[in-house]
């Protein structure tokens, strides 16, 4: 054998591998990952092989039962689903690849915009949600058309606090681009690329993150690189979280880096969250904090329940922190490589819904602001999620502690005490610096309790008085109530609820 021919049989055996790499098989499942149950799935979508690949969350604030889902199927268009998974509509566009939306304001009224990468024409479709009826319209004239060298690929939008809806698209040769989308005449869009970023090599998946300006960019073989989404912010972007193959030491990801999504939670400000990562090659979901440095917080698998077979090599994901039913800490889309009837059988790829419940408790995602610990000493750890399960109650009032009216939303006491199961007896609060006070629950309830955790709009700041405080609205007490209210009443910084247990009744 001469070496010429040598040579060719060695690359011959490594094409072999690297196709192995990229066949149905996924990467050893890493110890650290746990499991999650699908809840409900989307039918099969129209077309056969590698079809269905990225969802986009509606949550329709109004009433929440009618949110709504947009799915891409990339041999076809975008299809539209409701909260069961049952498909509402579908529009024939061609091949849609990454679809995202965002809530605007067009012509005076409130509008949903969609945009989705379209392989058939190269370009951007945008297009209007009819939240009524399902049904997807163009927004503009003529599709944004791709400035790429390569082909057209991930997508996704992102909202300016009070501002412009831009649209990220980016090409399979690493490029990125940033249109600002305008209103134009007879209530349309137009599109002006503002702004242009790029990575060394394929990416697709990307989220931004509205509140905090800030773009996240799925570079497939590498890892997650942050950018500034501002249209004149810095080009530069940091690479946040790498591959397995690019980082066997640190890396929480298998090739391909796929969809991208950011969990927000309403209540707990912007630098509370989660940034959710599709994690192709091993089938799993890896899972950053928001804030930076962005460190690691778990991984998890989608696996069968109910009649829904699990998920495998997921392309998109899309995430909703907002209450749905069914869903009271918010719903994880993902696309399902591997669609299977409940004996197993293989069936076009489809879409599967997943609470963000059992997502955080698999993880153990939310600490505990402070620990309720109901009669015969149940504890119950009280979380974000947990208050955002609770009517969210505002008082407005001046306070002995702060120098002006400050506004107080959380949970009213009454609700808070009602999961303990009590409306009356002895509560023993105990605050971080291990003050204690005894409270009188029926009393609390009655002058009007609030469990806060924000005040002006903040979450409480734990080194002043957070992250709960027992406030009332002392401005519109009594002269004895109020000062009942403010002597002993009032704990702040509290780290536990103890319900009193009250003896048996003879
Ligand atoms: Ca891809
Ligand atoms: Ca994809
Ligand atoms: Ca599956
Ligand atoms: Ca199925």
């Amino acid at each position: 054998m001469t070496a010429a021919i040598r040579l060719s049989a060695v690359i011959i055996f490594a094409a072999v591998i690297a196709g192995c790499a990229e066949s149905d098989e996924p990467a050893p499942r890493p110890d650290y990952v746990l499991d999650v149950p699908a809840a409900a799935e989307t039918p099969p979508v129209p077309d056969a092989d590698d079809a269905a690949d990225d969802p986009a969350v509606w949550v329709n604030r109004a009433n929440p039962g009618a949110s709504l889902v947009i799915g891409t199927n990339k041999q076809r268009g975008l299809e539209v689903y409701d909260l069961s998974g049952a498909r509402l509509s579908s529009l024939d566009i061609g091949r849609a690849n990454n679809v995202d939306l965002r809530e605007t304001v067009l012509a005076g009224a409130p509008a949903i915009v969609v945009a989705a990468t379209n392989r058939s024409h190269e370009g951007v479709d945008v297009l209007r949600l009819d939240p009524d009826t399902a049904a997807l319209s163009p927004l503009m004239d003529t599709p944004i058309a791709s400035p790429f060298s390569d082909e057209i690929y991930g997508l996704c939008l992102y909202a300016e606090p009070d501002g412009d809806v831009f649209v990220f698209a980016n090409a399979k040769s690493g490029e990125i681009g940033q249109w600002r989308l305008s209103q134009g005449a007879g209530g349309g869009l137009t599109a002006q690329l503002v702004r242009r970023l790029s990575v060394p090599s394929q990416p697709e998946g990307c989220v931004a993150d509205d509140e905090n300006g800030a773009l996240f960019v799925g570079e497939e073989a590498a890892g997650i690189w942050r950018f500034s989404a501002a249209p004149d912010g810095p080009v530069d972007g940091v690479l946040i979280a790498s591959t397995f193959e690019t980082d066997p030491e640190r890396g929480r990801l298998r090739a391909d880096v796929e969809g991208l999504a950011l969990y927000a939670p309403p209540q707990a400000g912007p630098q509370n969250g989660f940034l959710i990562a599709s994690s192709q090659g091993d089938f799993t979901y890896a899972v950053f904090d928001r804030a930076a440095p962005h460190a690691w917080r778990g991984t998890f698998a989608i696996e069968a329940a109910d009649g829904v077979d699990g998920a495998q090599e997921t392309d998109g994901i899309d995430v909703t922190a907002l209450a749905l039913p069914g869903y009271p800490e918010g719903l994880l889309v993902v696309q399902d490589g591997f669609n299977a009837t409940p004996s197993g059988e293989a069936e076009n790829q489809n879409f599967k819904y997943v609470g963000w419940a059992a997502i955080d408790d698999a993880l153990g995602l939310s600490p505990s602001l402070m620990t309720l610990v109901a009669q015969g000493g149940a504890e119950i750890p009280v979380t974000d999620a947990w208050l955002d399960g609770l009517p969210e109650t505002a008082v407005e009032t001046e306070t002995p502690w702060t120098t002006a009216r400050s506004r107080f939303t959380g949970p009213a006491a009454a609700d808070v005490f009602a999961r303990a199961g009590v409306d009356e007896g002895l509560a023993r609060i105990t605050a971080v610096d291990g003050y204690i006070v005894e409270v009188d629950i029926a009393e609390v309830i009655a002058l009007g309790g609030v469990f806060a955790r924000t005040r002006n709009g903040a979450p409480l700041d734990p080194d002043q008085n957070g992250p709960v405080w027992l406030v009332y609205p002392y401005d519109d007490l009594s002269d004895e109530d109020r000062a009942r209210a403010v002597s002993g009443m009032s704990p702040w910084a509290i780290e536990r609820v103890e319900i009193e247990d009250v003896p048996p009744a003879d």
